[in-house]
């Protein structure tokens, strides 16, 4: 230290941080020299995970902002619309998961969210109704529902990946507590516990498991997602049955996302199976590369332990919002936004659910009244089984059903977009840092419409919506209830890398990227209630 100021003085201030840092670095070296051999050390000297940590960003998020939203000429007025407002409705949303936390809602807390069936999501359909009343909408519904018969919903109270401590791994090598761990459905453990040693499965292919014996053993799967869990499900889940069906008694994915968070996806792999944060993958991965050097691989053990319930007779509600029509109150334009979500759930869905309230604000506030009906739907969503909001929305409203033109599902729409940074810690792994944009949108168009693809085009022009450039198709989990009205189902959707995961809270949210989609989606309905029903449903495209 004496010795870099020293020089420092001479060379000024921004050599006096490069020569600390190359004297703190001569030290280090020094220090792991002359101190014990890592060997020595617990776990073989690797560097620990990190604990888990609720509620905060798993990635880098900067000073530098986001890209301001683009105000065309005349929509200056739009109150309800700006990124000011919309980040107030998310962060009220996302308080109802801190709160379902707080509370231990489910178990011992570990998993939280805005849960239907639970408190938690009938608070956050009801707050969304008061807003709809507050913003002076007088046809309001609350519209409840019960769980179908039959229905159950597996959920997780409290759970521990246990890594088992051995002198033989270094001297003090005492039991390690695997915080990022997330049992999925519907595993099972006996109550004593499930206690195996570790083998590693690789990706888990055919070729890799043809030469490895997993029987008896708990495999780790390495999993890195094509961007976000989604795209990874169609491999992951078959891997893991298939370590199961080759005698496997658990199965751990490391999930190599950015951050370490407890990840929900995979499930219905087939047996006891935990998903594990990418650090804390890291950890485990190195230390069996460590232990497999040192030759004593097969003395490392983990032990699961985990207590689950299945609920059934839940009830839930959505609520809606009915802004009549003047010219054509028979023609009917629903508008969607699940309410439910698992962890913090800041783009799945808090923002798409925020962009729904000042939408229902904006147009309950307009000058010029829809021609067509606006029906906004705040849908108890897809997660809890047995209670899904746009069936029963349908089910228990025939006349909105039956007289519907279009259906918007606003679903995932204000992520910041994420890159590998330059910073490597000091456990290897590499950072993510938001930029200045966010992650790209799919815009699904069920039935391809050419007129509903072109204002996808104009709103990248007009608003700077980052709509990926290739049409697509798609409807998601939400958007399915709606098949049945034989309309077009138009989609807004991210699946970004922190999807699905407890990472996804409100900082990691673009609060002019809520701007951006609110005023889009503002100018779609528009365009949309101002054209001819033939438009919006060719005939030539059949069935949606
Ligand atoms: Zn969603």
């Amino acid at each position: 230290m004496t010795m870099s100021l020293t020089i420092g003085a001479r060379l000024g201030p921004r050599w006096t941080r490069v020569v600390a840092l190359f004297v703190s670095g001569l030290c280090a070296l020094a220090s792991s020299s002359a101190g014990q051999p890592a060997e020595d050390a617990p776990w073989f000297g690797v560097a620990m995970p990190p604990a888990f940590e609720p509620h905060v960003p798993p990635v880098i998020v900067g000073e530098r902002g986001v890209a301001p939203a683009v105000v065309p000429p005349g929509e200056d007025a739009f109150t309800a619309l700006t990124g000011g407002a919309l980040q107030v409705h998310l962060a009220s949303i996302v308080q109802f998961s801190r709160t379902s936390r707080e509370k231990r809602e489910i178990g011992s807390g570990q998993l939280w969210g805005r849960i239907t069936g639970f408190p938690s999501g009938h608070d956050t359909v009801s707050w969304a109704a008061g807003r709809f009343e507050e913003a002076g909408i007088d046809d309001v519904r609350r519209q409840p529902f019960d769980q179908e018969p039959g229905a159950e919903f597996w959920l997780p109270l409290s759970w521990e990946m246990r890594l088992l401590g051995d002198p033989a791994f270094g001297a003090g090598t005492e039991d390690l507590v695997l915080t990022t761990a997330m049992p999925l459905a519907p595993s099972a453990v006996p109550p004593e516990g499930l206690e195996a040693p570790l083998v590693h499965a690789g990706f888990g292919t055919v070729a890799e498991l043809t030469q490895i014996d997993v029987r008896g053993k708990v495999a780790v799967l390495h999993v890195t997602p094509q961007g976000h869990l989604v795209f990874e499900r169609g491999a992951a889940v078959p891997r893991a049955r298939a370590l199961f069906e080759r005698g496997a008694l658990g199965v751990i994915n490391v999930i190599d996302l950015p951050g370490n968070e407890r990840a929900r996806d995979f499930s219905n792999c087939g047996g006891p199976c935990f998903n594990l944060g990418g650090r804390a993958g890291r950890f485990l991965e190195t230390v069996m590369d460590r232990a497999a050097d040192a030759g004593v691989l097969d003395r490392l053990r983990v032990r699961f332990a985990l207590e689950t319930t299945r609920r059934s007779g839940l009830s839930a509600h959505n609520a809606i919002a009915v802004i009549p029509g003047s010219e054509r109150p028979d023609e009917t334009i629903i508008i969607n936004a699940h309410a439910d979500a698992w962890f913090d759930g800041a783009d799945d869905n808090g923002d798409g659910l925020a962009v729904l309230v000042g939408l229902a604000r904006h147009f309950a506030t307009e000058a010029d009244p829809p021609r067509r009906t606006l029906v906004f739907v705040a849908s108890a969503g897809h997660h809890s089984p047995g209670m899904n909001g746009p069936r029963n929305f349908v089910a228990m409203n025939p006349a909105f059903a039956d007289s519907s033109v279009i259906a918007l599902n606003i679903e995932h729409v204000a992520q910041r977009n994420l890159s590998p940074a330059r910073s490597v810690a000091a456990d290897g792994y590499r950072e993510f840092v938001a930029d200045a944009g966010e992650a790209p949108i799919v815009a699904g168009v069920s039935n391809a419409a050419p007129f509903l693809e072109d204002i996808f085009r104009r709103g990248v022009e007009r608003y700077g919506t980052n709509f990926v450039s290739g049409p697509s198709t798609m409807a998601s989990g939400e958007g399915g209830g709606y098949r049945g009205l034989g309309v077009a189902i138009v989609t807004t959707m991210q699946a970004p890398p922190l999807y699905h995961t407890s990472g996804e809270v409100a900082e990691v949210i673009s609060v002019p990227g809520l701007e951006r989609m609110a005023r889009f989606l503002a100018f779609f309905l528009k365009q949309v209630d101002a054209a001819p029903r033939e438009q919006l449903n060719p005939p030539e495209s059949g069935a949606p």
